[in-house]
């Protein structure tokens, strides 16, 4: 557990970054500042490795003050990410990540296996071992980057902006692998990052700053989506925040109509004829894969289908990406699939609006999801 204890930052121009700053930070759990740029984040995370020595206040870590502890054994037990991985660039991949390991005196050979492990962990080809990290994309670097903080296996993993310097798909990529690390790995991780959507992604809790450094507000993600502290936290969520909180809400309990889907082949052109606007009907291959909605007068070949466009997956995705496909279903119908990509069942805009009210008021559709099925689902 670190604990923020009162804690102000004050540089030698004058210049407040933060500001009785208290946060408790527990183990297992992935914490994340947000905020505008020069809210304080990064001053709050150095405060923690100790590259900035706060004005006032006390940093712990397990009980025990930072000030307290010689900083390089400190910095050797907090992993240090940070935008565009800052890698050595003439060593090679391998190397990087075991140099934590050579410092602390393990063999080369030791440190060199514990690399090529943590290679597959973050999800390398150790085939990429011998090259240098000019030869590896943005992505890839950021990868060696994780891997070179986790390589001496620290308690604690401080991020800063880790993905922000990659495109929208990759970052995703790289925020789904962390979830999957931290699932395996269990550390304290603090990770800074000006983008809300990232932080609600990965944030077991979130503590927004405002400029000037002060916590405006420090709370898990649905919370801070649904209940947000003030006009200034509003506003850093955004318009959309309604439809982001249905991210946290699960597909498990949706009802979902199974009598409107009908397999191709004999019977399905008479089942399509009773199709309306209201209720269209949704043929499937022999599989049960999604083919495409019927038209009314459907003459019963497949290429005469409308297209039904993706489906979402039952129990894994949320009621937002249900609602994101009934809206651009030209039916206004999200087709259900199961993990094998079998229909269970179509559902329309009102279905999954009232699955909607139902979660908000408590009720069983719409389970909470968990933080590794958000990351999917947003
Ligand atoms: P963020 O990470 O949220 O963008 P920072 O912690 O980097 O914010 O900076 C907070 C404030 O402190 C900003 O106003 C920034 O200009 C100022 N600042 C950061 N580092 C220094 C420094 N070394 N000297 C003076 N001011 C600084």
């Amino acid at each position: 557990m670190i604990a923020i204890e009162d804690v102000s930052k004050r540089y030698a121009d004058g210049t407040v970054a933060v500001d009785r700053l208290s946060l408790q930070i527990p183990d297992h759990s992935i914490t994340v500042l947000v905020g505008p740029s020069g809210c304080g984040k990064t001053t709050t995370l150095r405060m923690i490795n100790r590259m900035v020595e706060p004005s006032s206040g006390t940093i712990r870590v397990d009980g025990e003050d930072i000030q307290r502890q010689p900083v390089n054994a400190l910095r050797r037990s907090m992993g240090y990410v940070i935008q565009n991985a800052g890698l050595f660039q003439h060593r090679t991949i391998l190397d990087n990540i075991a140099t934590v390991p050579r410092l602390l005196g393990w063999s080369k050979q030791r440190a060199r296996d514990r690399a090529a492990d943590l290679m597959e962990r973050v999800g390398l080809d150790t085939g990429m071992a011998r090259r240098y990290p000019y030869q590896l994309s943005g992505g890839q670097q950021q990868r060696v980057g994780v891997a070179r903080a986790l390589a001496a296996d620290p308690p604690i993993l401080l991020m800063d902006e880790p993905f922000s310097a990659v495109d929208p798909v990759v970052r995703r990529g790289l925020q789904e692998e962390l979830l999957r690390i931290q699932g395996e790995l269990g550390k304290a991780i603090v990770f800074v990052t000006h983008d809300m959507d990232e932080a609600i992604t990965i944030g077991d809790r979130i503590a927004v700053l405002r400029t000037g450094g002060k916590l405006a507000q420090f709370a898990a993600p649905d919370e801070i989506l649904s209940a947000p502290a003030d006009a200034f936290v509003e506003e850093f969520l955004g318009a959309d925040r309604g439809i982001r909180g249905l991210s946290f809400l699960s597909t498990r309990d949706l009802e979902l109509d199974r009598s409107r889907v009908v397999a191709a082949g004999s019977g399905a052109r008479e089942a399509a004829g009773r199709a309306t606007p209201q209720a269209p009907v949704l043929v499937t291959d022999e599989a049960g894969g999604p083919l495409g909605w019927a038209p009314r007068d459907w003459d019963g070949e497949t290429g005469t289908l409308e297209p039904c466009g993706p489906p979402f997956e039952v129990g894994r995705d949320s009621l937002r990406v249900a609602l994101d496909r009934a809206v651009l279903s030209p039916a206004g119908q999200a087709v259900g699939v199961d993990a094998a990509g079998v229909v269970l069942g179509v559902a329309g805009q009102d279905t999954i609006a009232a699955a909607i009210r139902a979660a908000r008021r408590g009720g069983s559709p719409g389970a909470p999801l968990d933080a590794a099925a958000c990351a999917k689902a947003l």
